[in-house]
């Protein structure tokens, strides 16, 4: 995380008086990759990288908002928000105040000052937490307090409906309600979650491939168009399947003909890794951490082979950790073809862990790889209020 300090002594540089400070995260999810859409289960911890939001009231209706991301400010009139956004970032804290509008709240003049150490852009969610962060400093700033799981839902619904990136509810949802040390098993149906805690002994280790291949759109309307597919299938036997996480693998199997082969593969792969989420989340608790490598390993398997949601660096970076000592287990995460790997590692080994794995990598493929490591962190809050 930035220093608040450093974020209160820009933002006073700036706006020229004290500020209220929040941050909030970015986030890792362990397991669980396709199943939000089937209103299934993701298993997502928060990390060590935030982003930090300052603020401060104005006396006019004047919205500044700077990014020291991109050096840059943006300006509002906050008698006269945008209804959509315009592909910029400024979208993202802009596309927060405009859903509190919506709701019938009179959005006032502010500075807001905004500097993140969560990469932007590389799938660790810093779309999230620059908008959870700037949630909580609006509703500071106005005088009320969203139950987190709103607060959540407000800012998913900023991103698709102000940004226009079609996200699911993972992302902002983690970031708001983390808990330090501990992963966060979400039902994407209620939202209802439970917290299943991660050993001491255990560090989170991303890597980043570095590449993201272009076909990620296409592929990703033809895989939820396959998973559709198999879902309508079994609806027809079992009418109370909306979803595949309704469906069992006995209901697949049943109805297998009557699908093309790659539903059949899609909802293999989907039906699976809700039982290996919630199994993973019971094994974490548990202290298994031998089971919780082994489902890591059945899920990148199932991502790679039955989903086709992988590709070949993202296979090869899980390869090389698992010939790793100290390796609990390591998938693909994130919505696929590129991204970044997730890895639970020994605490005593992940030192060691990430830059053997950062040599191997770019000695197979010549990239360098931005590899991170952290603890499962607090979800967002205030850092300074007065
Ligand atoms: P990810 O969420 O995986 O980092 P996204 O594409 O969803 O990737 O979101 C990244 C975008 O969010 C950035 O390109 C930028 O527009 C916006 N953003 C995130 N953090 C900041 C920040 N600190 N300052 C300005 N814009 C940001
Ligand atoms: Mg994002």
């Amino acid at each position: 995380m930035i220093a608040a300090e450093k974020v209160r002594a820009m933002h006073r540089e700036r706006a020229k008086s004290d500020c209220a400070l929040f941050q909030a995260p970015g986030r890792v999810n362990l397991i669980g990759e396709h199943t939000d859409y089937a209103e299934g289960f993701v298993l997502p911890a928060a990390i060590e990288f935030a982003t930090t939001a300052a603020i401060s009231p104005r006396a006019d209706n004047l919205i500044r908002i700077y990014s020291s991301n991109f050096n840059e400010e943006r300006g509002y009139d906050s008698l006269a928000l945008p209804a959509k956004g315009s592909g910029d970032w400024g979208d993202y804290p802009m596309g927060v105040a405009a859903m509190l509008a919506g709701q019938g709240h009179r959005i006032p003049g502010f500075t807001l000052t905004v500097a993140s150490d969560v990469p932007l852009g590389s799938g660790l969610s810093s779309s999230a937490a620059i908008e959870v962060a700037t949630a909580l400093a609006l509703q500071w700033l106005m005088g009320f307090e969203l139950p987190r799981p709103k607060l959540a839902r407000l800012c998913q619904r900023a991103e698709n409906e102000f940004v226009g990136a079609n996200c699911g509810i993972m992302d902002q949802f983690i970031s708001a309600n983390a808990q330090a040390g501990h992963a966060l098993l979400l039902d994407c149906r209620d939202l209802s979650f439970r917290m299943a805690h991660i050993p001491e002994n255990v560090e989170l280790v991303i890597a980043n491939t570095m590449v993201r291949h272009s076909v990620a759109g296409g592929e990703y309307r033809t895989r939820r168009a396959e998973v559709e597919e198999a879902c309508a299938v079994i609806g027809k036997h079992r009418p109370e399947v909306k979803f595949l996480r309704d469906a069992t693998l006995e209901d697949l199997a049943q109805w297998a003909e009557e699908m093309s082969a790659n539903a059949v593969k899609r909802a293999r792969h989907v039906i699976g890794e809700n039982l290996r989420t919630v199994a993973a989340a019971d094994a974490l608790e548990a202290g298994d951490l031998k089971r919780v490598g082994q489902l890591m390993a059945e899920a990148h398997e199932s991502y790679s082979r039955e989903f086709e949601g992988s590709c070949a660096e993202a296979d090869l970076m899980v390869e090389l950790a698992n010939g790793l000592p100290g390796l609990i287990g390591a998938r693909l995460t994130g919505g696929g073809f590129g991204g970044c790997t997730v890895n639970l590692v020994e605490k005593s080994r992940a030192e060691e862990f990430s830059e053997r794995l950062g040599a191997a990598y770019k000695e197979r493929t010549g990239i360098v790889a931005e590899i991170h490591k952290t603890r499962a962190a607090e979800g967002a809050g205030a850092v300074a209020t007065s």
